[in-house]
């Protein structure tokens, strides 16, 4: 995950809930700030990098995610992966790098921002590294980073085409999961001021929910609405009770139940739903050395790893 800050609902139903579960089936798993892909669409303002490596991963763990079960490490503090990456960039093809449909799309999409830059075009190329350098057999991502797995799975075919069978080629493990929606209905994103955090106190998340927008057709208190297109609703069906939802549904089409009791049901059970995470939240950010100190521990780890598979990488390639 790249090192963006304090983590929000989406960030936690779609990636760190799906990464617990894998924890639970008893995968060996590696978790890592992705701090040079930070820097892919970010090198001109580095200041915040450090701070946003503390906050994420103190969500990390507030939402339960062990350390001791995986290794969670910083990608920079494991210098072998920028070394194969600079291996893999010369047997990769700049034309499957601009066929990246990721490429394309940001380079339209974040116009304010000059990122027609080498590392922004390789960046795959580092994700291949970052995969394979652990023998990785599963990479867990959703549906839109596809085309990112298949190049891997192409760069180290043609890896092993050359040089021998080094890596194994990895596979999508791909995670269902919802898009979670913001304040203003649009996807839950940082980018879009619509995002609920984690670390959000009881008395944000009510004010947050209290301007959610709803079914746009319910106009008046006394118009009946529909909870299909309520993005409210879409977070009680995480949230309530399927006994309360079945009851909001009903009363919703019927007016018989407003948006603002209806959002206030939802303000409470999240709440109540987040105070875990909140609290342990609360308790680690008086420890900022012990976040660090995880990190610093498991990128050793991570390290001894990713030095043996870098070693028959170049055994492999004649450089030694
Ligand atoms: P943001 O859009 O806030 O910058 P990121 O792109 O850093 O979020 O996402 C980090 C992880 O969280 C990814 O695995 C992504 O799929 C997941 N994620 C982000 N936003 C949502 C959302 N609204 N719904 C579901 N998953 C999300």
């Amino acid at each position: 995950m790249r090192p963006t800050g304090k983590l929000h609902l989406g960030n936690l139903l779609g990636a760190l809930e799906n990464w617990k579960a894998l924890q639970r089936e008893g995968y060996e798993c590696f978790y890592f700030v992705a701090d040079w892909h930070a820097l892919t669409t970010d090198y001109m303002d580095t200041h915040q990098i450090k701070s946003n490596i503390v906050e994420m991963v103190t969500d990390w763990l507030a939402s339960g995610l062990d350390p001791e079960e995986g290794v969670f490490f910083i990608q920079s503090r494991v210098p072998e992966h920028t070394e194969l990456h600079l291996m893999l960039s010369m047997i990769t093809p700049v034309a499957w790098l601009e066929r990246n449909p990721t490429y394309k799309e940001q380079m339209q999409e974040l116009s304010n921002k000059d990122i027609s830059t080498y590392g922004f075009l390789g960046y795959p190329v580092l994700q291949a590294a970052d995969i394979i350098i652990y023998k990785a057999n599963y990479v867990p991502v959703g549906i839109d980073q596809a085309p990112h797995v298949e190049l891997t799975r192409e760069i180290t075919r043609r890896f092993n085409y050359f040089y021998g069978e080094v890596f194994p080629v990895p596979d999508i493990k791909l995670t269902e999961f919802p898009k979670v929606l913001g304040t203003d209905g649009r996807k839950m994103s940082k980018s879009y001021q619509n995002a609920i955090y984690l670390a959000d106190p009881p008395e944000i998340i009510r004010k947050k929910v209290s301007t959610m927008v709803t079914d746009p057709q319910r106009v008046k208190r006394t118009d009946p609405g529909n909870p299909e297109v309520c993005p409210v609703f879409s977070l009680h069906k995480t949230y309530t009770s399927v006994e309360t939802q079945k009851t909001l549904d009903r009363a919703c089409r019927t007016a018989e139940v407003g948006c603002v009791d209806c959002k206030k049901i939802l303000s409470e059970n999240l709440i109540t739903a987040l105070a875990p995470i909140y609290e342990r939240r609360e308790k680690l950010s008086q420890k900022p050395d012990l976040v660090m100190d995880i990190l610093i521990e498991g990128s050793g780890k991570a390290r001894q790893v990713a030095r043996k598979t870098l070693e028959e990488a170049k055994a492999a390639m004649k450089i030694l």
